[in-house]
């Protein structure tokens, strides 16, 4: 017997799909705790617990044609290796709007090279983050999970990025955020209420990548996650967030970073894929 589709959905061929979902279950440059290679098979697996149906938006995946491309398989301990498969697979999906399942955080980093190829100038990219992932380098290394804030910013430009949720950084990290025209809560940011207005001005017209570190999410609902940090958002905060990006051009998103080894309830994962399913449903933004 076939194993069940992400959502319990049937697979849709690419070119007939509203979105397309891939994991990338790789944590090569982590260096706390690792594990986030798991996060694509826990995520599609508790998928299969959640409604499909989402009241926040009212609207309903069983709607969706989704074709899920798998997780590739990667040479684990050749970085540059690994970056150029998620390139590769990331080329052929994103046609289509593609939400790409971590893996850790730098796994967005050849996802938003690509978009950036793509959309140029319009792009804007949206970090959900407890940590300002602002290093230049890490541990003497310059692609590294702690560094993807700093790709990202060099190659659009810091201001079409917004950031939410950062409670954790250096002191140079902390420089930079404190002068962030779009920092919003965590421990020092503008208040939420300010980023639910981006999406009806500055985002109108633009082309949105959407990249969500779980451990955005406090420790308390979120434990599968390397990192954890106190003093983080609840489901309730982030999905009104999302909703407030209705009506925007989505381009692509991803969510990393989660554990799911540190998980024992299983409610990281639930949490995570229930984040997937507003994604998606944003992403299509299909009635
Ligand atoms: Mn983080
Ligand atoms: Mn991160």
């Amino acid at each position: 017997m076939a194993s069940p589709g992400i959502f319990f959905k049937p697979q849709a061929p690419l070119d007939e799909a509203d979105v397309s979902i891939i994991g990338f279950p790789w944590d090569g440059t982590v260096s706390n705790r690792p594990g986030a290679r798991f996060g694509p098979e826990a995520i599609r697996s508790a998928t299969l617990g959640i409604e499909d149906y989402s009241p926040y938006q009212n609207r309903d995946m069983a709607r969706l044609a989704v074709h899920d491309a798998g997780d590739p398989e990667f040479p684990f301990g050749d970085t540059a290796a690994c970056l150029a498969m998620i390139r590769e697979e990331y080329m052929r999906l994103s046609p289509k709007k593609v939400a790409a399942l971590g893996g850790e955080h730098l796994v967005a980093w050849p996802l938003v090279r690509v978009m950036h190829e793509r959309y140029g100038d319009a792009l804007f990219v949206i970090q959900f983050d407890a940590h300002a992932d602002l290093r230049e380098h890490y541990l003497g290394v310059r692609e590294s999970h702690a560094t993807i804030m700093h790709l990202v910013a060099d190659l659009v430009g810091r201001e079409n990025t917004a950031s939410v949720g950062i409670r954790s950084g250096t002191a140079e990290e902390w420089a930079i955020l404190r002068n962030h025209p779009r920092y919003y809560g965590g421990a020092a940011g503008l208040p939420l209420a300010a980023f639910s207005e981006l999406g009806r001005g500055l985002l109108a017209n633009r082309k949105v990548y959407l990249t969500i570190d779980v451990d955005v999410f406090d420790p308390s609902v979120m434990p599968g996650t390397g990192t954890p940090e106190p003093g983080g958002m609840f489901f309730p905060e982030v999905v009104r967030l999302l909703q407030s990006l209705e009506g925007v051009d989505i381009v692509g998103a991803d969510i990393v970073e989660l554990a799911p080894d540190y998980d024992h309830s299983g409610i990281s994962s639930a949490l995570a894929g229930t984040v997937l399913r507003e994604v998606l449903l944003l992403m299509a933004g299909k009635d």
